[in-house]
């Protein structure tokens, strides 16, 4: 049998890739609905599991809010192990997500010895508490490692779920992680309280519009998670990509994404099967993945769930990023999970689809009838008003090494946080701030701002893709945060700015005599109008002249997650948290700290792997390629042979100028190593742009790393 022959590893990729044969369809177990949720200890889990009054206080807790009765823990845990032990699991976990962003869980068996046998045992106080000992992880200096006290608190309302892996099972309880002296050293609790804060705020405003006070409050989230997918075999000669996710060399080929041809386009055979593993994996874990399809660059892909409560959502996005990355192996690819893998094509957001909920009513749904409209205006203006006034906060909130490369890049929404409304709320809003003006009555033009609504056809249509904050019919789209971030800072943010903003229209509409009602609440609206529409635009958002517009209307513009994080240990921004109980001064001073520092690290991170793969990977391969072309030109010339010598004199002085180029830049990084963020990042990029301007210039055989074309195309 002959071996082929491979010049390079990136050739044998390239090669093996092409043999690569995707199942016929439909040669594996169809897809299987009847699966749904069978990895989750749900309601019907605790219906079989549980006695049946431990079962309905346990269901209080979870669907109505009401306070965890810590005495039924016992039963629960008992009936969690049952239940997780029939599903083949012999270890439990505490699962929760400290400020890393990632998620974290340390395992232990039910085992417990028993003389010369073993009985499988949980306790309620395992189940409602463990003391990980997790010392490593960031805080910021909340907590020191000596005193590594960082406790697990179980979270109800997010159900226990099982992960498997080849030969067992492991059930997985959602807590949130507290120091000893309680606070916070994870997303989830801050989630947690905000939503608390918006609930009580909610509330309170709606009294105000005579419905009752009592009502569950609900944030509700559907977050649209963008991946790239390539194969395994190209990932593993990238050391860039494995060690930072992202290429920090290389080019764009000539077609990318130009044609908008990947865009929804027919789904290749071997991404539709991995797809369709994805669903299964989710949907056994209870997480309604829905929606699939190709994104706009090459080998760019999306996966949206239905919406559910944000706590749940913000967990299964979680779960999403890390079935999508346990998958993909599974099928010989990586999913990238980066915001921006690829210079030169689009990169990956995550999309937060967020709105409140009163009772059955979706506050961001356009009424049918005038006092619904009210309400929905009322909502409306209150989160223009948010969103103006804490535009640095909701920046912040999607800060980080990687989406700095996204945001602003034309492809993604610009740093600067405006809100699109559309044409017809935006002439509603101008109606309703010039209505009293021209009609001379604040009550006629009340009810004329409320009758020119109905019934408004409900625009889920999505006309502005260049906006960081639109609304889509029943809810607003966040489209900063990025691919690869938790869920939670955003929606931290947008529930405790939402909240202040009831607060503030409570303050005025409470206590108002009914026959006034309306024109107060007229002129409250109008006033936050005049004061916060800067903030609206339903323009471009990628072009120059709104960056200079808004610069205009003074709206922040932080550039980078440098400019941006500091917002978060402000007095004004310290008071507000503190106000609706989310985050104390110190943790947001540890947060400001670890955000930092996990920023400084990813970029020095970034420019060591630079550095190093310019030196071992790149220069070797331009100085073979210039000592080849050098002697051959030698040779011609000792020989006397005149053709050819002018062409390779050329290529020979063209190599050496790039060599002495990509010599000169790896020096400068190196220095830049040694010193400040800002000139790691400046070395880093005249460094990239030195290799890049090399790759198409050396023996295409012998460059070391997968191309773009191939990365991107291949697969
Ligand atoms: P797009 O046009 O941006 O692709 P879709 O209409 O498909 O958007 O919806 C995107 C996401 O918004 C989905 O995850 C969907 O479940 C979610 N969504 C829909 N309604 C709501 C809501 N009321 N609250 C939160 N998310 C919602
Ligand atoms: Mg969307």
């Amino acid at each position: 049998m002959s071996t082929p022959h491979y010049s390079n590893g990136r050739a044998h990729a390239v090669q093996s890739i092409a043999s690569i044969t995707p199942p016929p369809p439909c040669a594996a177990a169809p897809a299987n609905v009847q699966c749904y949720g069978e990895d989750v200890f749900d309601a019907a889990a605790m219906r079989e599991y549980l006695p049946k009054a431990t079962c309905k206080e346990l269901l209080a807790t979870i669907e109505r809010g009401e306070p965890l009765n810590t005495e039924i823990a016992g039963d629960v845990a008992h009936a969690m192990k049952e239940w997780a032990i029939a599903r083949g699991a012999t270890s439990y976990t505490h699962w929760f997500q400290p400020l890393t962003g990632s998620t974290a869980e340390k395992h232990d068996s039910f085992l417990e010895p028993d003389g010369c046998r073993a009985i499988l045992a949980f306790s309620g106080k395992s189940l409602i508490k463990g003391e990980p000992d997790a010392s490593s992880f960031p805080s910021g200096g909340l907590r020191s490692t000596f005193e590594a006290r960082g406790y697990t608190a179980w979270d109800p309302t997010s159900p226990a779920f099982i992960k498997r892996h080849g030969n067992g099972a492991t059930l997985c309880i959602p807590t949130a992680f507290c120091s000893y002296t309680g606070e916070a050293l994870d997303k989830k609790t801050p989630l947690l309280r905000s939503v608390q804060a918006l609930t009580e705020s909610t509330r309170r405003l709606m009294k105000c519009f005579g419905l009752p006070g009592d009502e569950k409050v609900s944030v509700t989230l559907g977050a649209e998670q963008e991946y790239f997918l390539i194969d395994k075999q190209f990932y593993v000669l990238r050391p860039d990509i494995q060690q930072t996710g992202r290429t920090l060399f290389g080019t764009a080929p000539a077609k990318h994404q130009q044609l908008e041809d990947h865009y929804f386009g027919a789904i290749r055979q071997r991404v539709i099967n991995f797809m369709s593993e994805v669903e299964q994996n989710l949907w056994k874990l209870g997480i309604p993945a829905k929606t699939r399809h190709n994104e706009v660059a090459p080998a760019q892909f999306e996966l949206a769930p239905v919406f559910e409560d944000v706590n749940l959502a913000c967990d299964h996005n979680m779960l999403i990023m890390e079935v999508l990355r346990q998958t993909a192996e599974r099928h010989g690819f990586v999913c990238l999970l980066h915001e921006k893998p690829f210079s030169g094509v689009n990169g990956s957001g995550k999309h937060n689809n967020w709105s409140v909920n009163y009772g059955k009513r979706n506050l961001l749904n356009p009424g049918s009838n005038p006092q619904d409209n009210a309400i929905f205006l009322a909502v409306l203006c209150a989160i223009i008003e948010a969103v103006d006034r804490h535009a640095d906060l909701l920046r912040s909130s999607v800060t980080g090494a990687g989406n700095d490369h996204r945001l602003g890049a034309n492809e993604a929404p610009p740093a600067v946080m405006s809100m699109y409304l559309g044409d017809q709320l935006a002439a509603v809003i101008d109606h309703l701030e010039t209505g009293a003006d021209s009609q001379g009555s604040t009550a006629r033009s009340m009810e004329i701002g409320v009758d020119t609504l109905p019934p408004l056809p409900k625009d889920a249509t999505d006309r502005n893709r260049t906006s960081p904050f639109a609304f889509t019919g029943n809810k607003f789209e966040f489209r900063a945060p990025g691919s690869s971030h938790s869920c939670s800072g955003p929606n931290i943010v947008l529930n405790v700015i939402v909240a202040e903003a009831f607060d503030r229209m409570a303050a005025v509409l409470e206590n108002t005599p009914a026959a006034e009602f309306n024109t107060v609440l007229q002129a409250h609206l109008r006033r936050i109008i005049k004061d916060h529409k800067r903030v609206i635009f339903n323009g471009d958002g990628y072009t120059r002249e709104w960056l200079e517009e808004a610069e205009r209307r003074g709206l922040p513009h932080a550039r980078s997650t440098m400019d941006s994080l500091h917002c978060l240990v402000t007095p004004e921004n310290v008071a507000l948290f503190e106000r609706y109980h989310v985050f104390s001064a110190r943790e947001l001073d540890s947060r400001y700290d670890v955000f930092m520092e996990d920023y400084h690290r990813k970029v020095r991170i970034e420019g060591e792997v630079s550095l190093e793969m310019a030196e071992n990977m790149i220069l070797p391969v331009v100085c073979t390629d210039y000592k080849s072309m050098l002697s051959a030109l030698t040779a011609a010339k000792s020989s006397g042979i005149a053709a050819g010598t002018a062409a390779l004199q050329a290529k020979v002085e063209q190599l050496g100028s790039l060599l002495d180029a990509l010599h000169a830049r790896c020096a400068e990084l190196r220095a830049a190593l040694q010193g400040k963020h800002e000139d790691i990042l400046a070395a880093m990029t005249a460094l990239r742009a030195a290799v890049d301007a090399v790759e198409p210039q050396v023996d295409n055989s012998k460059w070391p790393l997968p191309k773009y074309r191939e990365m991107l195309f291949l697969y």
